[in-house]
């Protein structure tokens, strides 16, 4: 057996201060989060990469364990795409949302409710989190309503696409007021007993202002929004936001991001941002650092 050295050195040169600072540049922003509800929507590429969405998990874990509620709601665009396209049933879209046909909404339920909410609640278990999945049927959630085509898009049937007529957010404030992490699916349940697919930006702006959330962040699969020349903007009030809606440069999914930013903006959550969610750890970068990443929506 080899023996023990009875002296070990240390290397002082491995000490970094700058870790320290760091660390201490949060200090000030865990105290603010520290016992308020953050909403987060989960999308984008950060949903299909594992390492992104790994450390996306890790984020989760750590705002919960400095005393923060994260709730988060997920998408899983690609993922649906992918899961009709193996059952021959074609994707389409029309003002930025998915026309949900009879077949398309089980094959859906399935995919968001089942294999991609509990991917995300097992990832964030797996590192230490008390994720809970939830689709909208649960405790009443997400009462929905069918979506109704305006402007140019009036007249289209979007079929089980739906809306959120109402939100009842008791089984959230259970879990969100105890050591568990609600992740929700974007599912809700029609007065007719129908099944509804939501596009989950609409539902996580709902329950970010049902909820009045400290802040309300957007994960995306670029940088933010970018303006009528390509350029990515900082900050943004609702008229300015308006202003890009007519003029055409915000379009397709960044319709229904922007749409749901202004309903939680106008109801009182504080801080609405849409991020990068193939940055890694943007979820951190965004609510604990000086700088901040993505774009900021703001009250006029
Ligand atoms: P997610 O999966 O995160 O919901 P989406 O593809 O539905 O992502 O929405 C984000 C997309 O919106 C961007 O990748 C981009 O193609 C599109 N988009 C449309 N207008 C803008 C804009 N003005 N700024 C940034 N992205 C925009
Ligand atoms: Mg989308």
């Amino acid at each position: 057996m080899k023996k023990k050295e009875e002296v070990v050195l240390r290397d002082n040169s491995k000490v970094t201060p700058s870790t320290a600072k760091i660390l201490i540049e949060a200090l000030p922003y865990i105290q603010q989060l520290s016992g308020t509800t953050v909403v987060i929507k989960f999308g984008g590429n950060a949903m299909t990469d594992e390492a992104l969405k790994k450390n996306f998990a890790r984020d989760i874990v750590l705002l919960k364990q400095v005393g923060c509620h994260p709730v988060i709601i997920h998408g899983g665009g690609p993922q649906i795409t992918q899961h009709l396209e193996n059952y021959n049933i074609k994707s389409e879209f029309a003002n930025g949302m998915r026309i949900t046909d009879d077949k398309a909404i089980n094959v859906i339920e399935m995919v968001l409710g089942g294999l991609i909410n509990k991917d995300i609640v097992n990832t964030i278990t797996s590192l230490g989190g008390k994720a809970v999945g939830l689709s909208g049927k649960d405790g009443g959630l997400i009462r929905a309503k069918k979506l109704q085509g305006e402007g140019d898009f009036k007249g289209i049937d979007f079929q089980n696409t739906g809306t959120v007529k109402s939100i009842d957010p008791g089984v959230v404030n259970l879990l969100d007021g105890s050591s568990f992490i609600p992740v929700i699916a974007p599912i809700g349940i029609g007065d007719d007993g129908k099944t509804y697919n939501i596009n989950a930006d609409i539902v996580a702006g709902k329950i970010a202002h049902i909820l009045q959330a400290s802040k309300y962040l957007i994960l995306t699969n670029t940088n933010g929004i970018l303006d009528e020349n390509g350029n990515l903007v900082q900050s943004i009030n609702t008229d300015g936001v308006k202003r890009l809606i007519n003029k055409g440069t915000i379009s397709q999914g960044m319709l229904p991001k922007v749409y749901s930013a202004l309903e939680a903006v106008t109801s009182g959550v504080e801080h609405v941002q849409i991020i990068d969610g193939t940055i890694d750890h943007s979820v951190i970068l965004e609510l604990f650092t000086d700088q901040g990443i993505g774009t900021m929506i703001r009250r006029n």
